[in-house]
C-alpha cells in the first residue's frame, strides 16, 4: 500500500508522532474505564446523601461505554489518516479532479470538498451508534433518524455555503499574494470566525433549535435582577427546545457585543428549581466577567497565526508533501495534510488548555458563589451530574488530561469551600 520509494525522515517523524499521540489515548482511555469500573460499587462518600447507586452505576456504564466507541473511533481515524497521506488517498483524489480539465481553482476545491464529504459520511455509523443505540439505552435520546438525517444536511450545507467560499478566498490568497499570504489569511479567517460568533445566535442555532423568549414570572424576576446585580447587558433570555434531541440538559450564553443571548435548554428548566438556575447562569456570566471569553479568542487567534506561519514554511518543502505520500504540490494539499497531520504533533497542547479550561471554571465558580448562593450551585451540578449520567469517579490522570470541567468531588469541594 506504502510508496516507498517516496518515504523519509519525515515519514518516520510523523509515524512515530502517530504512534506516541495514539498510545497515550489509548492508555489514559483505558485507564478511565478501568478506574470507572473499579469504583462502581459505591458512591463516594462526597455524595453519598445525594446520589443514589443505581444512578452512579448508570454513569459508570455509561462512561464505559463511551469510552469503547471512542476507542473504535479513534482505530478509524488512524486508517484513514494511513490511507490518506502515506497511502495516497490525497494524491488519488487530486488526480481524479485533474482529469475533468477545469480551473487549478476548482479542481482543488472539488478535491477538498470530496475528501469532507467522505469524513462526514465516514462518520455517520459512529454518530448513529452513539445516538441511537448508547444514548437510547441510558434513556437520552429523543432524536428519530429523520431529526438526525436533517441535522447532518444542513450541516453540510452550511459547510458548503460558507465553508467553501472561504476556502476558496483562502486558495487566492494563498496563489496571489506571495510569501507573506499566511498573514493575510490569518487575518480574513479571524474577521470571518468574529463574524460567525456574532451571527450564530440569531442566524446558525436557529436552523437547528427552536428559542423561545422566556415567559414573564419569578423565574424572569430573578435572572433579570441577577443580571443587573451583574451590570450584564443580553438580547434577551431563550428557551431552546433541547429536548428535541436529547435529554441532556445545559445553559450557555452565546455571541459577542450586542448580539448576546443567554440560552437555557428546556430539560435544564424542567429538571433545576429557580435558585439553582440562578446559580448556573451566574457561573456562565462568571465566564463572561472574568473575560474568558476574550482570553480563549486571544489564545486560539494566537494558535492560529502560529499554525498559519508553520503552514507558510511547511509549504515551500518539498520533503513535507513527499514525506506523507502526496506527489501533487498544491496550496490546497497542504492546506490539507496540515489540517489532518498537525493533531498528532499537538497532542501536548491538548493538557494544557484543559488545565486553563478547569482554571476558568473554578473562576466562574467563584463568580457564582459570589452573585448567587454556592449551596445551590452545588445541589445544581449534583443534579446535572445523576442526569447526564457523568461520572463522579474519573481517573485522575484522564481527567486532567481531556476534562475541561474540574472532576465532580473537586469542583464541589472548592465551592463548599465558598459557602
Ligand atoms: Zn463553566
Amino acid at each position: 500500500m506504502f510508496n516507498q520509494t517516496h518515504m523519509n525522515t519525515f515519514t518516520v517523524i510523523f509515524l512515530i508522532a502517530l504512534v506516541i499521540s495514539y498510545s497515550i489515548q489509548f492508555w489514559l482511555s483505558m485507564r478511565q474505564k478501568s478506574f470507572v469500573l473499579r469504583h462502581r460499587e459505591a458512591v463516594p462518600d462526597a455524595f453519598k446523601d445525594t446520589v443514589a447507586l443505581d444512578a452512579h452505576q448508570k454513569a459508570a456504564d455509561y462512561t464505559v461505554e463511551k469510552g469503547k466507541l471512542g476507542d473504535i473511533d479513534s482505530i478509524i481515524s488512524i486508517i484513514f489518516l494511513l490511507i490518506l497521506t502515506l497511502g495516497g488517498g490525497i494524491s488519488l483524489v487530486f488526480e481524479f479532479w485533474s482529469t475533468f480539465g477545469l480551473s487549478p481553482m476548482y479542481t482543488d476545491l472539488g478535491a477538498v470538498a470530496s475528501l469532507i464529504l467522505l469524513m462526514t459520511v465516514l462518520e455517520i455509523p459512529s454518530s448513529l451508534y452513539q445516538t441511537f443505540v448508547i444514548e437510547e439505552k441510558y434513556g437520552f435520546n429523543k432524536s428519530t433518524i429523520a431529526q438526525f438525517f436533517k441535522d447532518q444536511i444542513i450541516s453540510l450545507s452550511l459547510v458548503i455555503a460558507i465553508g467553501m467560499p472561504v476556502l476558496a478566498l483562502i486558495l487566492w490568497i494563498m496563489d496571489s499574494i506571495g510569501t507573506l499570504w499566511w498573514l493575510y489569511a490569518w487575518a480574513i479567517l479571524m474577521g470571518i470566525s468574529l463574524l460567525m460568533s456574532w451571527l450564530f445566535p440569531t442566524v446558525i442555532a436557529p436552523l437547528f433549535n427552536k428559542f423561545t423568549p422566556m415567559e414573564e414570572g419569578s423565574l424572569k424576576d430573578r435572572i433579570q435582577s441577577l443580571l443587573s446585580r451583574c451590570g450584564f447587558n443580553s438580547n434577551g433570555i431563550f428557551i431552546m427546545d433541547g429536548s428535541k434531541r436529547s435529554g441532556h440538559g445545559n445553559a450557555y450564553f452565546t455571541g459577542l457585543g450586542n448580539n448576546k443571548r443567554i440560552v437555557f435548554f428546556d430539560t435544564l428548566i424542567d429538571s433545576l428549581d429557580e435558585e439553582e438556575l440562578e446559580a448556573v447562569l451566574a457561573h456562565e456570566l462568571g465566564h463572561f466577567k472574568c473575560k474568558h471569553v476574550l482570553k480563549m479568542l486571544a489564545a486560539s487567534s494566537v494558535m492560529t497565526l502560529l499554525s498559519f506561519a508553520i503552514l507558510g514554511w511547511l509549504i515551500t518543502q518539498d520533503w513535507f508533501f513527499s514525506g506523507l505520500g502526496v506527489e501533487t504540490h498544491s496550496n490546497a494539499a497542504a492546506l490539507l495534510l496540515f489540517t489532518l497531520v498537525s493533531p498528532v504533533f499537538t497532542i501536548f497542547m491538548q493538557p494544557i488548555s484543559a488545565y486553563f479550561q478547569r482554571k476558568f471554571e473554578f473562576e466562574a465558580d467563584d463568580f457564582a458563589s459570589n452573585n448567587a448562593k454556592a449551596s445551590k450551585m452545588i445541589s445544581g451540578l449534583v443534579k446535572l451530574y445523576e442526569e447526564n449520567a457523568s461520572t463522579l469517579t474519573p481517573d485522575p490522570l484522564y481527567s486532567a488530561f481531556h476534562y475541561s470541567h474540574p472532576p465532580a468531588a473537586i469542583r464541589i469541594a472548592h465551592l463548599e469551600s465558598k459557602m
